[in-house]
């Protein structure tokens, strides 16, 4: 893309892109949120809608790209009167369990996005994760590089931002843009908020590493380690009966709070009471992602999450299989 602006982390492109884009009652559709997207939007007045497919927040089903957009339900708000200052595709859809979007699905949701003049915005923090699922269960990318599918994917959108501490394995975020009005609207609030436009809040040694870190991400090899390991840890899990989101996404393994601790309520966090116990009884430390995570409403009423959920993350350069392995066979 022809535009770049550093920011110091992922929440700060948010900050910076959807200030400059989202204002009083505008609508911003997406696969699904994340928790800093969504405040960012809110913040700024806007108000978030999930057109994910049904099977997406299914735990029993196994869909190869859970992470798809609702492309009807896309048009149909297109076609509404509605105020959408842009549409956000979440690449390894963080919440849901790292699941990915198919490139045959991004495409379209750009057809969409061409057809109504509305840009398309991409969170790609996850990006590594959906290049090694789409490489390995799409059809049409089996005989394309990684570089080939991360360029596929950037050329569809608009707007690519990421968190460099996911992609990039450094401290650090960026946004890309291609059009010279826009980048001139969000480039003004770069050195409000984040440093100047040679740095936005990195250090030479961060901004360094995330060009490594970026580089190894075009690596099929390097790439494919999480994920695998990953699948590893659920099939493991699965066979000793405890329930886990399939298929295996990427970020880690991801327990079923819900069916693991059913006699708990809802609104006493399955999924928080479960990370607490499993940290009490073993010393792994998971994340809650479920209602604990969620914002509540403008009237102080806390929505009950769509999942709950128990993320044991697994970075590649911190685990390898044979820990995996180790951990479940001594
Ligand atoms: C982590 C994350 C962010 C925010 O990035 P930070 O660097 O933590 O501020 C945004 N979007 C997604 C999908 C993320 O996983």
């Amino acid at each position: 893309m022809d535009y770049f602006l550093p920011a110091h982390q992922g929440r700060a492109c948010e900050n910076i892109i959807f200030s400059t884009l989202v204002d009083d009652g505008d609508i911003v559709p997406m696969n699904y949120h994340f928790t800093t997207t969504k405040a960012h939007i809110v913040a700024n007045g806007g108000e978030v809608v999930e057109y994910l497919r049904p099977e997406g927040i299914d735990v029993t089903v196994n869909h190869p790209f859970k992470g798809n957009m609702h492309t009807e339900q896309l048009r149909a708000l297109l076609e509404s009167d509605a105020s959408v200052p842009a549409v956000r595709m979440e690449a390894g859809t963080n919440l849901i369990g790292g699941q990915p979007f198919s490139l045959e699905n991004l495409r379209e949701v750009r057809a969409l996005c061409e057809e109504f003049d509305v840009p398309l915005v991409l969170d790609a923090s996850l990006l590594q994760d959906n290049l090694y699922f789409i490489k390995e269960r799409e059809e049409q990318a089996a005989d394309m590089s990684i570089r080939e599918i991360a360029r596929a994917i950037a050329d569809a959108c608009d707007v690519f931002y990421f968190s460099a501490r996911k992609l990039g394995f450094g401290r650090g975020g960026g946004i890309l843009l291609r059009d010279e009005a826009m980048y001139k609207r969000m480039r003004g609030l770069v050195p409000m908020f984040e440093g100047f436009l040679t740095y936005g809040g990195m250090s030479v040694r961060e901004m360094e590493a995330i060009t490594v870190g970026l580089e190894e991400t075009m690596d099929y090899d390097m790439i494919s380690h999480g994920p695998q390991f990953i699948e590893y840890a659920v099939r493991e899990l699965d066979e000793r009966g405890v329930p886990v989101v399939k298929p295996a996404g990427g970020l880690g393994a991801h327990l079923n709070a819900m069916d693991f601790v059913g006699h708990i309520d809802q609104r006493q966090y399955p999924a928080g009471a479960l990370n607490a116990a499993l940290y009490i009884a073993s010393g792994v430390r998971g994340m809650e992602r479920g209602t604990m995570s969620e914002e509540r409403d403008a009237d102080g009423v806390e929505p009950l999450a769509n999942m709950e959920l128990v993320r044991l993350a697994m970075p590649r350069r911190v685990f390898t299989l044979r820990i995996l392995k180790k951990f479940f066979h001594g």
